[in-house]
């Protein structure tokens, strides 16, 4: 699993002199020929040799290993667990990322490692928090594009209480409820200095119902409202139960999610006020910096047209921008640009999976900060 903590290490990585190679490629295990990996292998070798004459010629070598060290890693994942792979090759960085989905094909080699299509794989997939207490222990798991992370070496354990019996029996006890509290308290504590470090999307609390309960008072109003649901799940579950269980909420809160956005959307649209609907109007907001939610088919894309000197984006893949005159170019994956451009501009967005509610709304649609 990638964690924020490498995104920002990415992200923040020093332009160097020397160059790094970054390479992206699709390994689809439902892909019938095998050769299609191969073949996109050897386009993207290619490319990358083409790019290396760019470079100085000291730099050929270095590059040249990376691409053969790329190589063989490409051809031994073949037919692995992963569908895709994200690869950062130069003389201070080498790092490879499984991906659970793909995130492109393509080979940049730069001062820095090419991140983006890394980190747009990784912002427009929800990552879920799920915390289990009991009296004594907390674990702490992230889920994201259905892989599990176990975080629980950040969250503290409690000293047990083992004492049976004997005239301070009742005193223990009470004893042992504060120290289940602080226990729960500094456990919350802790959630929130991980989610300061680590992010996350939405929260699930597992354990049993008093447990949970006094667990989400002691929360920090940050993350109490992004509890989304409690699991009855014990402290020493197997982290495939954990993930099992996990899954099964998202789906469930997904589509809650979607439901009601959609919903929302249907009213504002209808009232002509916070919201928009079609590939037009959705562009001109997001022109706008207006959007806070976007709503999307699930794989829709179209081809388009960008502004060259101010960037807005245009169903029109030629002619002049409506905003300065500016010539218009051609973009390929229109709907891309406009996830992109609402991401950048803080907007959530939301890939729904097709109904006729989002095609009666030609597929497209965004919720508005303002009119
Ligand atoms: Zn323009």
């Amino acid at each position: 699993m990638i964690t924020k903590s490498e995104i920002d290490a990415l992200t923040s990585y020093p332009p160097s002199d020397s160059p790094v190679v970054s390479f992206y490629i699709s390994l689809d295990p439902h892909e019938r020929a095998e050769k299609t990996t191969l073949t996109e292998l050897k386009n993207l070798l290619k490319t990358g040799q083409e790019e290396m004459a760019r470079w100085p010629e000291k730099d050929h070598v270095k590059i040249a290993l990376n691409l053969a060290r790329i190589e063989e890693i490409v051809e031994n994942e073949r037919g692995g667990q992963s569908r895709g792979l994200a690869i950062f090759a130069g003389e201070k960085i080498w790092q490879i990322y499984h991906l659970p989905l793909s995130a492109g094909q393509r080979v940049v080699i730069d001062r820095t490692p090419y991140v983006k299509p890394l980190i747009q794989v990784f912002r427009r997939h929800p990552r879920y928090c799920a915390v289990l207490v009991d009296k004594e222990r907390a674990r702490l798991f992230i889920v994201q594009m259905s892989e599990i992370q176990d975080y629980s070496i950040v969250l503290s354990e409690v000293p047990k209480h083992h004492e049976q019996g004997g005239w301070a029996q009742s005193r223990l006890q009470r004893r042992h409820d504060d120290y289940v509290m602080h226990h729960l308290k500094r456990s919350a504590e802790l959630s929130f200095d991980f989610f300061q470090h680590e992010g996350f999307d939405y929260l699930l609390i597992g354990g049993t119902d008093e447990l949970t309960s006094a667990f989400y008072e002691r929360l920090h109003t940050y993350l109490q409202e992004r509890v989304v649901g409690f699991l009855p799940i014990s402290t020493s579950a197997s982290v495939h139960d954990v993930l099992e269980q996990t899954l099964e909420v998202m789906q469930e809160v997904e589509a809650r999610l979607h439901r009601e956005l959609l919903e929302k959307l249907q009213e504002e649209t209808g009232q002509g006020r916070l919201g928009v609907t079609g590939l037009s109007a959705t562009l001109r907001a997001i022109n706008a910096y207006k959007v806070q939610h976007l709503l999307l088919e699930e794989g829709y894309q179209t081809a388009g047209g960008r502004c060259s000197d101010c960037g807005n984006l245009t169903v029109r893949t030629t002619g002049n921008c409506r905003y300065c005159q500016g010539k218009i170019e051609r973009v390929d994956k229109l709907i891309g640009e406009a996830v992109e451009l609402a991401y950048n501009q803080g907007a959530q967005v939301h890939f729904i999976e097709a109904n006729q509610v989002l095609w009666d709304m030609e597929r497209i649609g965004a919720l508005l900060r303002y009119a």
